[in-house]
């Protein structure tokens, strides 16, 4: 009985640091405007290599055409060199109706994957399994 409450506690840590992962990869590619679904995504399915990978990912941000630094699609003024930037006005539409795509994938697999784990929890503790 003790090895398998071990066995629970170890498969409970592993399921927080992989759950941990995916929010983490969901952060990093939320700020690289890649967008957190995609992220969570991939650092749910991948784990740390999710991570490695959005972290290597071109960001979804454009270049300021002054001082070459990077920008938001939406910006309307440089946040490096407060100079004046035209805004990418059909794509934002385009990524904000993408970036909501993701987001309910993302969730709807966070759930699928909650929903297996306690389900599995359940079943084992019930004698099912
Ligand atoms: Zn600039």
């Amino acid at each position: 009985m003790v090895t398998m409450a071990l066995a629970w506690f170890a498969f409970g840590v592993l399921t927080g640091l992989w759950l941990s992962f995916g929010a983490l990869t969901g952060h990093i590619a939320q700020h690289k405007n890649i967008g957190f679904g995609v992220g969570c995504l991939l650092g749910l399915l991948l784990g740390p290599i999710g991570t490695v990978l959005v972290l290597v990912m071109r960001s979804g941000l454009r270049k300021c055409p002054h001082c070459d630094e990077e920008v938001k699609p939406r910006a309307t003024i440089c946040k490096h060199c407060g100079r004046e930037l035209t805004p990418m006005v059909e794509r934002v539409a385009a990524d904000k109706s993408a970036g909501r795509v993701e987001r309910t994938i993302g969730f709807v697999l966070i759930g699928i994957l909650l929903v297996t784990i306690i389900g599995l929890s359940i079943a084992t503790y019930a004698g099912y399994l």
